[in-house]
C-alpha cells in the first residue's frame, strides 16, 4: 500500500489508524456513500437524504500470508450497512440502495448485481470474515465514495482508443475483424459524445496501424483532464461468452490471469488514478450491462497491466465487447442495434461517472 496515494483519502487513513480528523469527529457518511454507488452503476436515481452519523469503532484487522485483511464488521459500520447476513460461504451485506455479495474462499463480489473481482480472495477467521486492505481501499472505498477522489479532475475530453488496425486486425472471424467493429464503436460513441457537449480526441479514424505505445503517447499529448477509454472484442473458447472490463492492477496486484511477480509491486503512470480507474470502470460496465440486457453475460471488472492502461496519465478503461469466437455474440456484435446499445451505455456511463466525482453535468449547448 503507498503511503503516499492520497486518492483514496477517508478509507486509507483510517485504515493506518492516522488521527484524521474526519474519522476521529463521527464521519457524514450521508449522500456520498449510498446515492453515489446507485450514480455509478446507473440503478437507482440520486438520492439527497442524509443518514444517521456512524460512530468509528476503529477497524478489526489481521494478517493473511503477510497481507493485511479487514473484517467485515468494520467495513459495514463504515459504510453504513445495515445488515450483514451469512449463509454457509455466502456473506451479504446491505442497506437501501446497495446490496453487496461475497463469498468467503472466492474472489468475486457482486455490488448491486455488477460483478467485481477481487485481487485476494475472501477469507474467514475464527467467527468473523475478512477481505483484504487493498480490495477495499483500491476497489470498494473508490466505488461506494467516488466524490472522495482527490484527483479524478473535471473533464470534457475522452480519448478513444479503436483497438487494432492496419496490419493488426485483431481478433478474426468468418464475418469481421475486431479492427472493424472497434471503430464501428468507437465512431458511434464519438457521435453520441460530441451530441452531448464532450470534445472526443480519436486515436485511430481510420484502418491504420498504431502500436501500442503510440497509442500512449497520443492519449498523454492531451494535457487536459480527460478520461481514456480503450475499445477491444474478444476472441476465446466457442463456449466464452459475455463483456469484460479491465482496469489498471493497482502496484502489489498481479496481471489478470498472471502470477504476481517482483514487478508487479511498480507504480505505473496510469496508478496515479487508481481510484478513478476503478470507479470509471465501474460506471462503464454496470451502464452497458444495463443496456445490454438479457443480451449478453457479466464476465466482471477485472486487473491487468496492458500497456494502454499502464502509460495513459488519464483515468482508463479497456472494454471488451463481446466473443467474436462464440456463434451468437458474432452476429450480435455485428448487429447495429447490439452497437447502439453498447455505445449508449457508455455515454450513460460517461455522464454518470463525471457527476459522481462531483462535477456539474455538461452542458449540451457548449462543446
Ligand atoms: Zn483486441
Amino acid at each position: 500500500m503507498q503511503l503516499s496515494d492520497r486518492s483514496i483519502s477517508g478509507i486509507f487513513h483510517a485504515l493506518k489508524g492516522i488521527s484524521i480528523m474526519p474519522l476521529r469527529e463521527k464521519p457524514r457518511l450521508s449522500t456520498p456513500t449510498i446515492a453515489v454507488l446507485s450514480l455509478l452503476l446507473a440503478f437507482l436515481a440520486p438520492v439527497s437524504l442524509c443518514l444517521a452519523e456512524t460512530s468509528n469503532n476503529g477497524w478489526k484487522m489481521i494478517k493473511v500470508g503477510g497481507r493485511d485483511y479487514v473484517s467485515i464488521q468494520s467495513v459495514k459500520s463504515f459504510y453504513n450497512f445495515t445488515k450483514l447476513t451469512r449463509t454457509g460461504n455466502s456473506v451479504v451485506l446491505e442497506n437501501k440502495k446497495v446490496e453487496m455479495k461475497l463469498k468467503v474462499g472466492g474472489n468475486e463480489c457482486l455490488m448491486n448485481n455488477v460483478k467485481f473481482v477481487f485481487s485476494n480472495s475472501v477469507v474467514a477467521s475464527g467467527n468473523g470474515i475478512y477481505i483484504s486492505r487493498m480490495d477495499l481501499a483500491k476497489l470498494i472505498d473508490p466505488v461506494l465514495r467516488p466524490n472522495f477522489i482527490n484527483n479524478a479532475g473535471d473533464f470534457r475530453t475522452v480519448i478513444i482508443d479503436a483497438g487494432h488496425g492496419g496490419k493488426d486486425p485483431g481478433a478474426t472471424n468468418p464475418i469481421g475483424t475486431e479492427a472493424n467493429y472497434n471503430i464501428k464503436m468507437a465512431l458511434r460513441l464519438k457521435k453520441l459524445l460530441v451530441a452531448k457537449g464532450f470534445k472526443v480526441k480519436m486515436i485511430r479514424e481510420s484502418d491504420r496501424f498504431y502500436s501500442l505505445q503510440e497509442r500512449v503517447n497520443i492519449a498523454n499529448t492531451v494535457k487536459v483532464n480527460a478520461i481514456f477509454v480503450s475499445l477491444h472484442h474478444n476472441s476465446g473458447g466457442r463456449s466464452a461468452r459475455g463483456i469484460e472490463t479491465f482496469t489498471l492492477s493497482p502496484p502489489g496486484v498481479s496481471h489478470y490471469g498472471s502470477a504476481l511477480k517482483a514487478s508487479d509491486a511498480h507504480k505505473r503512470a496510469g496508478n496515479q488514478h487508481d481510484s478513478a480507474n476503478i470507479a470509471l470502470a465501474t460506471a462503464l460496465h454496470g451502464s452497458v450491462l444495463r443496456r445490454l440486457g438479457n443480451n449478453t453475460l457479466d464476465r466482471g471488472i477485472k486487473r491487468a497491466r496492458f500497456s494502454v492502461l499502464s502509460g495513459v496519465r488519464h483515468p482508463a478503461v479497456l472494454f471488451e465487447g463481446g466473443f467474436m469466437s462464440h456463434s451468437y455474440e458474432a452476429k450480435l456484435i455485428g448487429n447495429e442495434s447490439y452497437q447502439a446499445a453498447v455505445a449508449a451505455g457508455m455515454v450513460d456511463a460517461i455522464v454518470r461517472y463525471r457527476f459522481a466525482v462531483g462535477r456539474a453535468p455538461v452542458s449540451a449547448t457548449k462543446p
